[in-house]
């Protein structure tokens, strides 16, 4: 049983079913080029899912547009009533019913996902026109076989839409050369919460430009953004590195992020906690690349302690480079870091095939269950300055034994972040992702997931009471005075932006960070 949080609306409760009357009459009036699916073909979809499991909200309808004159019409017509929502959803990637919408509009953006997709140049650089509601994994497939070209930033697993992640950030291992997606983005257009569609980017109309990057999809819908492209090598040498002790990982992690010049340093830089045992999930056997790999335990100083850390980079290359040239640029970089000796794994794998390499984990989880299990997964931004201690309280005493899923930690820089955009980072230059991706077995109780949130709950508690530079990532609150404390200084500018930009709080109910302002006096 999956632990739903969520309120789900009874089959017998007359005001839902006079709502659904009200709304059906409302969509079929609106003349859509799209289509709409409403009551009981609303909630037949995925709209009242997510990834995470953990909760369900039913949509009135989920309305699956053509472009964004649909996304705007819908916006309007949610205007006039007293109480309706309106949610985009992307891929319904997030983890706490963020792109659900109760008793309002679901506005599945999947159906535009080929309303743009455009090679522009201006001013000497290579962008791509893409719409919000398409997928990066379709973004790189074209973008590399039909131009040899890619987006600098990207995140480590792909099927989530253009228009999701910009409303996040976007966070991979290219982010500490490139900044997060949401650094290398030129002009969005947008529909906003009063149903204008507007083009903006840095010169034109900026508020609405920065505000919508990181927005939690607060201001507008974004429905095509014009993303900065490179050209796209033909292949990547991957290699793991082990440390066994955590000064030598952070001090060779932040060693690489702060070389940022291409050659200078390798292209990617993550890089994960295990656990030191054979547990196939979290340890040993989780780091070689290849089959044909052994993690020999042997090679481990008798100093190693119960868990472990890995050094995760990458180096682009292309067919045409000689192997022998390959080679002497990542010794000369691999000669500058205290990993443990032969505990180093490389392989030589395409381009494309290495963005694609969470897909080979999606695989594996579906077909033992566990990708359609709850996930209960907690991401933040921990400073520099604090991230020992959180290394020794919780990677080395709360989750020592691992988590049934990748523990992600690596090195960010705050430069490469625009304040200008509504997410919210650390204040020290260097800070890290800390990303617990847990995968519970499948058919575990609302009571095992519970306890697994009150863990990662605790774990933020933790970074509270020791007075951390930390920030959610992704974040989920459900208090006003919660997400004041999230935004700081800038609560009041994200509020009036809010009032500029949503003036009713149409848009994105599901980030639970104001309520709908109703119609009647
Ligand atoms: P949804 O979950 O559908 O929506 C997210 C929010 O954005 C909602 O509030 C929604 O209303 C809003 N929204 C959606 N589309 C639009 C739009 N067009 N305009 C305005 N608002 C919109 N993130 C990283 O940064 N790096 C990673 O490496 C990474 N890996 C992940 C791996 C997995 C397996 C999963 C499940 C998630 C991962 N994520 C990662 C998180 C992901 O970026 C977020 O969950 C993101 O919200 C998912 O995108 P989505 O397209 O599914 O959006």
């Amino acid at each position: 049983m999956i632990a739903c949080l969520g309120r789900f609306v009874p089959e017998n409760d007359v005001e839902s079913r006079a709502e659904n009357d009200d709304v059906s009459t409302i969509c079929k009036s609106l003349g859509l080029k799209g289509s709409i699916d409403f009551g009981v073909g609303a909630t037949n979809g995925s709209a009242d899912k997510d990834f995470g499991g953990m909760y369900s909200y039913k949509p009135l309808a989920v309305i699956r547009p053509s472009g964004a004159d649909d996304v705007a019409v819908v916006i309007k017509a949610a205007h006039l009533q007293s109480n309706l929502t309106v949610a985009a959803r992307g891929n319904g990637h997030s983890i706490n019913g963020q792109a659900m919408a109760d008793r309002g509009l679901v506005i599945d953006m999947g159906s535009t996902g080929d309303s743009h997709f455009e090679i522009v140049k201006v001013k000497g650089s290579t962008y791509l026109d893409v719409s919000g509601g398409a997928l990066w994994e379709d973004v790189l497939k074209r973008c590399v076989e039909d131009f040899g070209l890619a987006p600098r930033s990207w995140t480590d697993y792909l099927r989530l839409t253009v228009g999701g992640t910009l409303s996040n950030a976007g966070v991979s291992g290219q982010a500490f050369r490139y900044g997060p997606q949401i650094s290398n983005v030129a002009q969005l257009d947008v529909v906003t919460g009063n149903g204008d569609m507007v083009t903006c980017s840095e010169s034109r109309q900026p508020e609405l430009f920065f505000n919508v990057l990181g927005g939690l999809g607060q201001f507008g819908i974004i429905t095509r953004a014009r993303v900065l492209l490179q050209s796209a090598p033909d292949k990547v040498r991957w290699i793991r590195l082990v440390y066994a002790e955590f000064d030598e990982f952070t001090r060779d992690a932040e060693l690489l992020v702060s070389l940022k010049e291409e050659r200078e340093s390798f292209d990617y830089v993550e890089g994960f906690v295990f656990v030191n045992s054979d547990d196939t999930v979290n340890g040993w056997p989780s780091v070689p690349l290849d089959p044909a790999q052994v993690f020999d335990p042997a090679h481990l100083p008798q100093t190693a302690g119960s868990v472990l850390y890995c050094l995760e980079v990458a180096l682009h290359y292309n067919n045409s480079d000689p192997r022998s040239a390959v080679d002497a640029v990542v010794d000369r970089l691999l000669e500058r870091l205290g990993f443990v000796s032969k505990l180093n794994f490389p392989v030589d794998v395409s381009y494309v095939d290495f963005l694609l390499r969470v897909k080979l984990v999606e695989e594996h989880a579906r077909a033992n269950g566990m990708w359609d299990s709850p996930h209960p997964w907690l991401n933040m931004f921990v400073s520099k300055s604090n991230l020992a201690e959180f290394n020794r309280a919780v990677f080395n005493e709360i989750l020592k034994d691992g988590i049934n899923g990748p523990m992600l930690v690596y090195p960010l820089l705050r430069s490469k972040w625009d304040d200008r955009t509504s997410v919210m980072v650390p204040e020290e230059e260097i800070f890290y992702l800390v990303a617990l991706l847990r995968f519970p077995p499948p058919h575990e109780d609302g009571a095992s997931i519970k306890k697994l949130v009150d863990q990662n709950r605790g774990i933020v508690q933790y970074c509270k009471d020791r007075g951390f530079d930390f920030k959610l990532f992704f974040p989920h609150y459900k208090s006003e005075e919660e997400w004041k404390c999230h935004f700081g200084d800038r609560w009041t500018r994200f509020r009036d932006s809010k009032k500029a930009f949503d003036p009713k709080h149409i848009l994105a109910p599901g980030q639970k960070i104001f309520s709908r302002i109703s119609n009647e006096p």
